[in-house]
């Protein structure tokens, strides 16, 4: 129609090979089948992507879209970085994998390289395959250093989806009727539908009383993101993490960072989320960015803290698999040689500022929140109420797609947009990104 018509994705010089593959029904035809059904309802009409370059996603039919998601905070060089791809190619042809029991250049260098984003003494590197396995290595470690049991997590909190983790996560839509032992949720420090508003310190009373009235006094950690992401982008109120930082090392604890979205300058202003909020924790848990989409976590710690993981026989059979390192450390250098932490925060309060102005002009924007490349915008039908709008968010994120911009949503109620792009995002995509949500959101 004459308004999507009207806008156009920013020019690109690179367009994808024709597609040969099987159609859109033909893969359904298998999904269905053969795939694991749980998030089928989420996406009942799917598209076929079948290749990315940088910013950008492309369908069968070479059709681009301008992918503001980012393969969930995953793609933060952009898609299909030659650097990247280039040392995971000269890696595979030397070798795929080996063991731990062997040695091997490609680990070693990115663990060093890691150690030196981090500051302290967090530098001894676990390697996982995943966000959830190193979060259970995360709260293994705590409970096993501290000898305590009892983890503190934040309402509203995605942490991961094993036993330990699932715990860990507080949203109903995520959690299974299974045993999820010694975990204590405490209040949102929500600035947007919180009870106490930006107040950090009383949110942070809450963990103080789940120690005195839940626990024996002793607690072994607290773990919570700098921005939850999957919760929808909520930024915690400001002066709640040093508060709490102080009161679980006053009961023994130890306070872990889930750094799986916020982490690899997705912030801008800082590398890491916790950099925001004066606080060094004692372990750090990360994934997404880590490899730019492949599968790669860790947990990085102080070798104090690691030493209790040699009580055991403890491994990962493809945790540090070299062919990931290799990935891994192309990121890091891809970040800092294309600067992708200043483009993530000067791109990133640009494209804030063109959504604040977005909500002056459209009642359904309630709250338009977060920093660098990782920002919410969550809509509600009433401002006052703050009634989530769960069905307009479809409306608009159809609407959107249709004018070629892929989105994700979340937040407790699902009515959260989340604009977590790959970090090369420019200026003219964070325009077409506002305009194409402005058209939405005025067919509403
Ligand atoms: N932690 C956070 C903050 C996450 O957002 C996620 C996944 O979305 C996880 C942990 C779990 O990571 P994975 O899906 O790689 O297991």
């Amino acid at each position: 129609d004459a308004g999507a018509a009207a806008l156009e994705l920013p020019p690109f010089d690179w367009s994808p090979p024709p597609y040969t593959g099987p159609s859109v029904d033909e893969i359904l035809a298998k999904r269905r089948e053969y795939l694991s059904p749980s998030l089928f309802h989420l996406y009942k009409n799917p598209l076929n992507i079948v290749d990315g370059r940088k910013q950008y996603l492309f369908d069968d039919k070479g059709r681009r879209y301008l992918d503001a998601f980012g393969g969930i905070a995953t793609v933060c060089c952009g898609h299909c970085h030659p650097d990247v791809v280039a040392a995971i190619v000269d890696q595979t042809k030397r070798l795929q994998h080996s063991t731990v029991l062997y040695l091997n250049h490609a680990i070693a260098d990115f663990a060093e390289a890691l150690a030196s984003k981090l500051p302290g003494n967090l530098k001894v590197v676990f390697f996982t395959n995943s966000g959830t396995e190193a979060n259970e290595l995360a709260i293994l470690m705590a409970r096993l250093y501290t000898g305590c049991h009892d983890i503190i997590s934040l309402r509203n909190a995605y942490h991961g989806n094993a036993a330990g983790t699932m715990g860990a996560t507080a949203q109903s839509i995520w959690k299974f009727n299974i045993v999820q032992s010694g975990v204590h949720h405490a209040v949102n420090p929500d600035p947007y539908r919180g009870v106490f508003g930006s107040d950090g310190e009383k949110y942070a009373r809450d963990v103080q009383d789940i120690i005195e009235f839940g626990t024996s006094g002793n607690v072994a950690a607290f773990i919570s993101e700098a921005i939850q992401g999957v919760g929808g982008i909520v930024e915690l109120a400001p002066g709640y993490l040093p508060a709490v930082f102080k009161t679980i090392k006053k009961a023994g604890g130890l306070c872990i960072s889930d750094e799986v979205q916020a982490g690899f300058a997705r912030t801008g202003s800082h590398f890491w989320g916790f950099e925001s909020h004066g606080v060094v924790p004692d372990i750090v848990t990360m994934a997404k960015g880590i490899g730019n989409g492949i599968p790669l976590g860790a947990v990085v710690t102080t070798p104090e803290i690691a030493e209790v993981m040699t009580r055991r026989s403890y491994f990962n059979t493809f945790g540090g698999n070299p062919v990931c390192t290799a990935a891994g450390l192309a990121v890091l250098r891809v970040l800092e040689k294309e600067k992708l932490q200043e483009n993530a925060l000067v791109v990133g309060s640009y494209l804030k500022d063109r959504l604040i102005e977005l909500k002056d002009k459209h009642e359904l924007i309630g709250d338009v929140r977060g920093k660098g490349m990782i920002l919410g915008v969550e809509l509600v039908t009433d401002r006052e109420l703050k009634t989530p709008a769960k069905t307009e968010i479809l409306h608009v994120m159809d609407q959107m797609r249709e004018t070629g911009v892929l989105i994700g949503k979340g937040g407790y109620y699902g009515n959260v947009f989340r604009i977590t792009p790959p970090l090369c995002f420019t200026k003219e995509d964070a325009d077409f990104l506002v305009d194409a949500m402005d058209l939405a959101l005025s067919r509403m």
